[in-house]
């Protein structure tokens, strides 16, 4: 079996006074696809925000690729491979579509693999090639979606935290980025994926857990879930 990635244990996060993450544990292990979901407001975000630093937490601890990540900003865990896609993309809205994937390099210095991987990602999303100088705060939710995921694989993550990304976008926008999800995951990434969109997210995953005010209430094989009569009545409307 595969080593563990990320492991999480008796996280709990709270806002002032409200409780968001209640203790949560979760654990990825290496080259897996596994989603997490769950109705508005259970927390899924507030977890993501946890793991990649951009929310700090009260007890419980987090560990990638075996070490604590306790503290660490988000750049020194994105130069350690953990990149999240936050919800509402990020792109830098007054830099064109190349400049946004440049950015998504940084931490690299290998000029010729970056400019290769940036053929690699006009491969993947011929839309962003054919607009290339175009300036990324210009372009639709569906193209900025795809840029985020471009700019996040520019890094060469190990670990990718995708936040909705499905939100806000067409039925063939979506099955478009779940289709670069599960190439994604193919090719190596392992992937978080917070979704609203469950029986997609379930289709596409090998493993699911799901969130309740805070909690996890239940998590397994993904196809197992996607049968199973609890997770069909609250999130999958039948
Ligand atoms: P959604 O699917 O709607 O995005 P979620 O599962 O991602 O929901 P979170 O965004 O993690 O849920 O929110 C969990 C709870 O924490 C909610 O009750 C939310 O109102 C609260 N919360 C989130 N961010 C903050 C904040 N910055 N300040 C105060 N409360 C917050």
């Amino acid at each position: 079996m595969s080593q563990t990635i990320l492991k999480i244990s008796g996280l709990k996060v709270a806002y002032g006074g409200i409780q968001a993450v209640k203790g949560v544990d979760l654990e990825i292990r290496e080259g897996e696809l596994v989603t997490l979901i769950g109705a508005n407001g259970a927390g899924k975000t507030t977890t993501m925000k946890a793991i990649t630093g951009l929310q700090g937490w009260a007890a419980g601890e987090v560990e990638y690729l075996g070490k604590s990540i306790k503290g660490m900003p988000s750049y020194e865990l994105l130069k350690r491979g953990l990149v999240m896609v936050p919800e509402g993309r990020g792109v830098f809205a007054r830099m064109t579509i190349t400049e946004n994937l440049k950015m998504g390099a940084y931490v690299r210095n290998d000029e010729a693999g970056i400019q290769r991987d940036i053929d690699r990602m006009f491969t993947i999303f011929p839309r962003l090639k054919e607009r290339a100088n175009q300036l990324a705060g210009t372009m639709s939710g569906g193209e900025q979606q795809m840029l985020a995921m471009g700019r996040a694989l520019m890094s060469q993550p190990k670990l990718l935290l995708l936040d909705e990304p499905s939100m806000g976008l067409s039925p063939i926008m979506v099955d478009k980025i779940f289709e670069v999800v599960r190439d994604i995951s193919a090719q190596g990434v392992t992937v978080l994926l917070v979704e609203q969109n469950a029986r997609l997210a379930l289709h596409a995953a090998d493993r699911g857990y799901v969130m309740d005010s805070g909690l996890i209430t239940m998590s397994g094989n993904a196809k197992d879930m996607l049968n199973d009569p609890k997770v069909r009545a609250a999130y999958l409307g039948e």
